[in-house]
């Protein structure tokens, strides 16, 4: 089947091209002659590779107020609620809820997801549901699982043990919480075990860590250390490090230098990281989030994530990497021209390389997976939080949105300027 986007806004470039798709894949981008069966107008609309989600924890969505509502609003309140929801986990049960966000996602233009899975459960409920999900939802979207030990690999009870089993039933990444183990020493040797883990059975790291205020919470260093020397270079994930908010500047540069060195990519998870972090301030009460502005002046790859979506954790959010970039640009202070677009691509391409997709962007040979904006530009895509108006998944339409419409006295009110951030 062919299919022809006209008119379509490619990133930074400021002429429109059209854009030629068959058997899905992007064939040719520029003046295209040709007609196709399908035709979409995009009208000067931003056509952009994808939204990535590369840390979200879909056995947990959807289930806030079960079964309780979180009244402080703080993560421990919520490690509480969540272990009494977690006793009544099913298969069925996971499987309901992970599907169901997913849809959102993929309706908001999210094509790529990782999910943590949490593997402290000698049944394995959550994971065995989670590759079958990845399997049944492979049409509408690519789903990375990591085997995620929430509650420790050294600190639960045959925790090494339900790692290996579930990178045998099918999770993609080795996970990890070394900051949540009893003990320093207990956080180093999970480390080990991680490395060791992703070694033998050839596979990526992304791991939780340092998500805390405590700026003692050194994990990471010895992570992106181990890294270097296991030659595991672009292939490993820290995710959260809230404690480089708190580290003083001298440690957290040299930090950035050894971070550059391991090709190590970071994940911030601006929603819940600035709703759940800081609790114990008085004012002035910290930022929840890592450095993403130092990070990626040095050159490090940082992407983000939504983390929660309506759990015992974040109450709130709608599965909206848009809501995501939104709050990252305001609580990182990257609200600058260049900034703001660098943000946009933190959505995209940051987490896509970290993902190590292939066949990822809008270039001809590559795979046709993209979305359309209601809107002209990175900029306005993100102060709109803009609807996507096609979700284009291996040539085929997956997923459309009508927008709104806005009257003041019968005029209808765009919300745009013309001529401004086009
Ligand atoms: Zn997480």
């Amino acid at each position: 089947m062919k299919m022809i986007i006209r008119n379509a806004h490619i990133g930074e470039d400021k002429e429109l091209k059209d854009i030629f798709i068959e058997n899905g894949k992007i064939i040719k981008i520029g003046k295209i002659e040709e007609k196709a069966e399908i035709e979409i107008d995009a009208d000067g609309k931003l056509v952009s590779p994808p939204f990535v989600d590369p840390h979200v924890h879909l056995d947990a969505v959807l289930t806030v107020g079960d079964p309780q509502y979180n009244i402080s609003g703080t993560l421990w309140e919520g490690i509480e609620i969540w272990s009494k929801r977690k006793l009544k986990l099913t298969h069925e049960d996971v499987k309901k809820r992970a599907k169901e966000a997913l849809k959102w996602a993929v309706a908001q233009g999210i094509l790529k997801v990782r999910t943590h899975v949490d593997v402290c459960d000698p049944e394995l409920t959550a994971l065995k549901a989670m590759v079958e999900v990845k399997q049944e939802m492979r049409e509408l979207v690519d789903v990375q699982i990591v085997s995620f030990p929430q509650e420790g690999i050294v600190s639960f009870p045959d925790g090494e043990n339900l790692m290996r089993k579930s990178l045998e039933i099918g999770a993609d990444i080795v996970g990890g919480i070394p900051h949540y183990e009893f003990s320093r020493d207990d956080g180093i040797k999970s480390i080990d075990i991680i490395m060791d883990l992703a070694k033998s059975f050839d596979k990526d790291i992304d791991v939780h860590i340092d998500e805390t205020d405590d700026d003692q919470s050194r994990f990471v260093e010895y992570l992106a250390a181990k890294t270097i020397k296991e030659n595991y270079f672009g292939r490993v994930t820290a995710s959260h490090i809230t404690a480089m908010h708190s580290y003083n500047n001298a440690y957290a540069y040299k930090l950035m230098s050894v971070f550059k060195k391991a090709q190590l990519n970071v994940i911030a998870n601006p929603l819940d990281n600035i709703a759940l972090q800081g609790r114990f301030d008085n004012y002035p009460i910290r930022r929840g989030m890592t450095r993403i502005k130092e990070l990626l002046k040095s050159g490090i790859n940082v992407g983000l994530g939504h983390d929660s979506v309506m759990d015992p954790w974040y109450p709130l959010g709608r599965y909206n990497m848009l809501q995501v970039a939104f709050m990252a640009l305001n609580v990182g202070h990257m609200t600058g021209y260049n900034e703001i677009n660098e943000i946009f691509d933190a959505i995209t391409y940051n987490s896509a390389k970290l993902m190590n997709l292939s066949d990822y962007g809008i270039k001809e040979g590559n795979k046709a997976d993209l979305i359309i904006l209601n809107a002209p530009s990175k900029i306005e895509a993100i102060r709109l939080r803009s609807e996507v108006l096609y979700v284009i998944k291996n040539g085929n339409i997956i997923a459309k949105t009508t927008p709104a419409k806005s009257y003041v006295n019968d005029e209808e009110i765009s919300f745009r300027v013309i001529g401004i951030y086009e």
